[in-house]
């Protein structure tokens, strides 16, 4: 059996184990879903999003692309939040980029990627914003980590610039907004404790689209 084979065997098995402790989890998994998360990290392989988090199937919507982004312009991340927050109900909006992240390594270079050149400019732009604190870091992979957690952040920050997010919090005080970094070294969450109230009055004077004070 090739490894390509060996999918169809996992599944099998897959639904063996789930069957055999609950009967009925494809039934109850068919009917619908209402997950509380919205996880939104970065392609890589080694970073699965449910297993880190231990959850089951239905219990969170997830989106991933290289380096986590949330682009303003991207219709894709844009379509999943507004379905996130405005038909699934979701609280809580977690981005979670990654320590070794390629695509934040990629954006250090100075090297034309083609194709990935308008994605990785975004993380371009986040070093742009953070440059002082950056390049006030002398050892490189020290320099490295920090830009990955500042473009959780900066991420983070174009989420609650959005209509869906502003308006819905307004109105039901939620969603919230989490930053977390994966330590691929060692499989820990690190909750960067964005403050997204303070964000959130910080950025309200230039982004507010609630139409409110
Ligand atoms: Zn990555």
């Amino acid at each position: 059996m090739t490894p390509y084979e060996e999918l169809f065997e996992n599944n099998k098995r897959w639904i063996e184990t789930k069957t055999g402790t609950d009967a009925d989890f494809f039934s109850e998994l068919a009917r619908d879903h209402n997950p509380d998360y919205l996880y939104i990290g970065c392609s890589d392989s080694r970073v699965t999003a449910e297993e880190i988090m231990g959850l089951g199937p239905g219990e969170a919507f997830i989106h991933r692309n290289i380096a986590n982004l949330v682009n303003n312009v991207d219709l894709n991340v844009m379509s999943v939040l507004s379905y996130a927050i405005n038909n699934l109900g979701v609280k809580h909006i977690i981005v979670c980029g990654h320590y070794n992240c390629g695509g934040v390594k990629a954006a250090m270079q100075p090297k034309d990627m083609g194709i990935l050149n308008p994605w990785l400019r975004s993380i371009r732009d986040v070093y742009r914003l953070h440059k002082k604190e950056l390049n006030a870091i002398t050892d490189e992979s020290k320099r490295y980590d920090r830009l990955v957690e500042l473009n959780v952040q900066e991420q983070c920050v174009n989420v609650i610039k959005t209509a869906v997010v502003q308006l819905n919090y307004l109105r039901t005080g939620y969603p919230i907004v989490h930053g977390w970094v994966f330590d691929i070294h060692t499989g820990r969450i690190i909750d960067l404790n964005i403050d997204f109230e303070n964000i959130l009055e910080n950025i309200k004077d230039i982004y507010n689209l609630t139409g409110k004070d």
